[in-house]
């Protein structure tokens, strides 16, 4: 390769990846520098292009979430070790391939901003990051668009995996805020989490974001588990 027609900060990131080798997102093999995933990830996993969007549950309004895979195998390692174990490192990977989902999903969609389902001020401090928070942003800027941090959460709530259907509906109630009065007024808003199963934690955001007048709201997610999966995991 020839360093010379190198851009500096391309220069520089071939540097680092020759420093410390990129790891495959789903399975942590070492790739080549400038890679993200290894040949037999990319041949096994793809996003699920095909799969609807999941209609979230919303009482009044109908609610769209775009999600990448489903939440198992390699995938949900990946996930979990991106939630849990400090590879942030994947958030580019996985907002590179949910911009395209989005794109495809929501066609001239003409999102004002980018947002995430925020973690509680603490639980951020304590693991040092808010997972959907990194993606959001990188997503963000996939799309040319601003990110901005339009929720809060205002009290903890039980851990939702735990807890049952109609229970799950319960726990999120009034858990989120606005931040600012007037930060989604008639905005069209992408929300972002990390991982959707029943739906209700994505609905009550954005219920918080249409009862502070936006115009329109569209979730995206990167991977969609199914109830009965979480249910039966400790790990998240
Ligand atoms: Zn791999």
């Amino acid at each position: 390769m020839k360093m010379g027609k190198m851009k500096p900060e391309r220069i520089a990131r071939f540097a680092i990846d020759l420093l410390f080798p990129p790891r495959c997102v789903f399975c942590g093999a070492v790739v080549p520098p400038g890679s993200q995933i290894c040949r037999e990830c990319a041949a096994q996993i793809r996003p699920s292009g095909e799969v609807r969007c999941e209609p979230l549950p919303l009482r009044d309004r109908k609610v769209l979430c775009a999600f990448l895979y489903p939440y198992e195998g390699k995938v949900r390692d990946s996930v979990l070790d991106f939630k849990f174990h400090g590879r942030k490192e994947n958030a580019a990977f996985y907002a590179r391939q949910l911009a395209a989902r989005v794109r495809l999903a929501f066609p001239g969609a003409g999102f004002d901003f980018v947002t995430s389902v925020p973690l509680s001020a603490e639980r951020k401090k304590e693991r040092g990051y808010d997972q959907s928070e990194l993606v959001a942003a990188k997503l963000a800027r996939e799309l040319g668009v601003p990110y901005r941090a339009s929720l809060k959460k205002v009290r903890g709530n039980r851990v939702q995996h735990l807890l049952g259907r109609l229970e799950r509906a319960e726990n999120v109630k009034g858990v989120y805020r606005l931040v600012g009065q007037d930060a989604a007024d008639g905005k069209r808003i992408l929300l972002v989490d990390d991982i959707v199963t029943t739906g209700y934690t994505l609905a009550e955001c954005a219920s918080v974001l249409l009862c502070g007048g936006a115009a329109d709201v569209s979730c995206a997610a990167v991977a969609k588990a199914f109830p009965e999966q979480v249910e039966n995991s400790r790990s998240l």
